[in-house]
């Protein structure tokens, strides 16, 4: 199934952007656009997509800087970010790690690789909300229901919650 997932793309060179949104548009994602670090955090919240995809090196506020800010929001803690930058340095990885990012990736960019690592986070973020609505219900029917009747309805509201995922390919 192709990917439908909305994705901020943070990169302040536009070579390397049309680039990047054009293979992303292909592969069946919805992209939205930020040139510089604080459009990257504004929109962050604002746009509330699936994954970010964050160049490090930007202009007004840094990648690790608007990183930082976006997981320290509520509304943005829980969006993915994938770290891009040009230098294969490890400290840069791990100064990436640091500010909040969840994986890191080097330019210029391979995109099968890059596809990878997106895919496993989206996936990941997906299954985790999924596994957060089921723990309300669970604890919710507890309350409303008998026993049994909850067990059941909630294997129920599992099993539609699975099958009504379109990012859920392999369960
Ligand atoms: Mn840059």
């Amino acid at each position: 199934m192709e990917s439908m997932a909305k994705v901020l793309l943070v990169e302040d060179n536009e070579m390397n952007r049309d680039m990047l949104s054009r293979r992303l548009i292909r592969k069946g994602y919805e992209v939205v656009i930020a040139v510089d670090g604080e459009q990257a955090v504004t929109m962050a919240i604002s746009e509330s997509p699936q994954l970010i995809l964050m160049d490090m090196s930007l202009p007004i506020i840094d990648g690790w800087t608007a990183t930082k800010q976006i997981k320290g929001h509520p509304d943005g803690a829980h969006i993915p970010i994938i770290a891009l930058t040009a230098h294969a340095m490890a400290s840069d990885r791990e100064r990436a790690i640091a500010a909040g990012c969840d994986d890191y990736d080097t330019k210029p960019i391979e995109i099968k690789r890059l596809l990878q690592k997106m895919e496993a986070l989206i996936n990941w973020s997906v299954i985790s909300l999924y596994f957060l609505i089921v723990k309300f219900i669970n604890n919710f029917s507890k309350k409303l229901l008998p026993l049994e009747a909850a067990s059941t309805s909630r294997w129920l509201y599992f099993e539609l919650i699975i099958i009504e995922s379109g990012y859920i390919k392999n369960i």
